[in-house]
């Protein structure tokens, strides 16, 4: 936790946000501006700044992200028409929230080539 982080804050109930998963290692809750009817982020209970702050120790927990991603788009009815994940990483990546997430993205055909 460190005090002035927001996805912190949310974590650990200090913030108010639209929770749709919690267990012992993540949170899973809906953006605040969504950019299509399905986008909720889904972060490391534990503080951790981006991808590229990772450790060979969290191996277990950025699979486990992307495994409650899986079951929260089924959960969304979006699992068979497609959708996008993205983490942003860094300045250059557009990250504007320092503490590593996921973003589920869906319900809407996406535009692509991105940058
Ligand atoms: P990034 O730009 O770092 O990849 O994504 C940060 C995301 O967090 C943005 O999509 C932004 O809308 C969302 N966000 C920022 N502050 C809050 C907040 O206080 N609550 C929620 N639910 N989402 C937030
Ligand atoms: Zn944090």
């Amino acid at each position: 936790m460190t005090d002035s982080c927001i996805f912190c804050k949310i974590v650990s109930g200090e913030a108010k946000a639209t929770i749709v998963y919690r267990d012992g290692q993540v949170t899973a809750f809906r953006d605040l501006h969504p950019v299509a009817p399905t986008h909720i982020l889904i972060v490391p209970n534990k503080h951790i700044e981006s991808v590229s702050a990772l450790e060979p120790d969290d191996e277990q927990l950025v699979g486990h992200l992307f495994t409650v991603a899986s079951g929260l788009a089924n959960e969304e009815g979006i699992s068979k028409g497609g959708y996008r994940l993205i983490t942003n990483t860094g300045v250059d990546g557009g990250q504007t929230v320092f503490h590593l997430h996921l973003h589920l993205i869906g319900g809407q055909r996406m535009r692509y080539p991105m940058g």
